[in-house]
């Protein structure tokens, strides 16, 4: 799908960014969203910010979240405005809860897994292993009362989001051209608060898109399954819509996606040349050719014929 904005022109507002979770140091799949990313924004002279997606904290591992700034910075890969760690904006997220309470669309849920998995199983219905389990609703009521308390919550319950009747979102991938998702038929209503008292990923990152004003979203292909929900979750609150672009995932011997479960190695940055070519690796992943080789190079000078590549790229392509 070839981008049809003037590659030349001035941003018209272009705000960008990186939003890693500091589960551990970046691994060669998570440098290419960053490099993808930042190329993105830079080819379009727009802001390219850094969220650090700390929500799930028991996740998290200390001291990631800066092993991967250090990272970024080395790559040369750097960011403007401060970073914001989410763990820092609980209040943002409670508020958004508090207005899908008054829009009554959010109940509460009691179900634990193994609930949900025998309701589903009594429907007949079997998950495959590595698929997302579809909620049947066993706990959404006929009519949605708002809870009270505003966010004062009871321990051990979820909190989901209801989703109207016949739900298809559509939307446009920059890369991957026209998307579309039954959410009732492939995800069913989906958690935003969670049992253990933890805000979910799709809320936060759909608030924080929003108040960050993030007008593109450059990010691997792994979350394109998520997309449609945000999308759905961003009309509810009002918040407009960014465009998105899926970035080809970088897959192990075994053609399974490079994440921290499957232990893929953190890349090496520890000298110039090793970042070079970690950058080489994710840059030759993105299909961008005829960039300098050799070692005589700089980091700031192969960044910037990566930037008028990612330009020709996109606009031929
Ligand atoms: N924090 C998410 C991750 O590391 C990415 C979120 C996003 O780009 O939307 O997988
Ligand atoms: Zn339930």
């Amino acid at each position: 799908m070839p981008n049809l904005k003037n590659p030349s022109s001035p941003s018209d507002g272009y705000r960008g960014r990186f939003a890693p979770s500091p589960t551990g140091p970046l691994h060669a799949g998570s440098l290419v969203a960053a490099l993808g990313s930042w190329l993105d924004a830079r080819q379009n002279h727009g802001q390219w910010l850094l969220r650090i997606e700390d929500v799930d904290t028991p996740r998290c591992i200390p001291g990631a979240d800066q092993e991967i700034m250090r990272q970024l910075l080395a790559c040369g890969l750097s960011w403007d405005e401060e970073p914001i760690w989410q763990s820092e904006h609980q209040e943002r997220y409670k508020r958004a809860l508090d207005r899908l309470n008054e829009l009554k669309v959010l109940y509460t849920c009691t179900c634990s897994r193994q609930t949900i998995a025998s309701a589903l199983e009594a429907q007949g219905v079997i998950t495959p292993r590595n698929q997302e389990i579809i909620y049947p609703g066993t706990c959404r009521p006929h009519e949605i009362i708002p809870y009270k308390g505003g966010s004062e919550l009871l321990d051990e319950v979820a909190l989901r989001l209801a989703l109207p009747p016949n739900l298809t979102i559509e939307f446009e991938d920059l890369a991957l051209g026209k998307q579309r998702q039954d959410l009732n038929r492939d995800v069913g209503d989906f958690v935003l608060r969670r049992r253990d008292d933890l805000f979910t990923y799709q809320l936060a990152v759909v608030v924080d898109d929003a108040e960050q004003k993030i007008t593109h979203i450059v990010r691997g292909e792994d979350l394109l399954s998520n997309t449609a929900r945000q999308i759905h979750l961003q009309r509810v609150l009002g918040y407009a819509t960014p465009s998105y672009f899926h970035l080809p995932l970088v897959l192990d011997e075994h053609g399974e996606k490079l994440s921290k479960q499957t232990l893929a190695t953190a890349i090496h940055t520890e000298t110039e040349q090793q970042a070079l070519n970690s950058l080489r690796n994710a840059a030759r992943h993105l299909g961008l050719s005829d960039l300098p080789d050799g070692n005589r190079v700089s980091i700031a000078e192969w960044l910037l014929a990566a930037t008028q590549a990612w330009n020709r790229r996109i606009t031929f392509s």
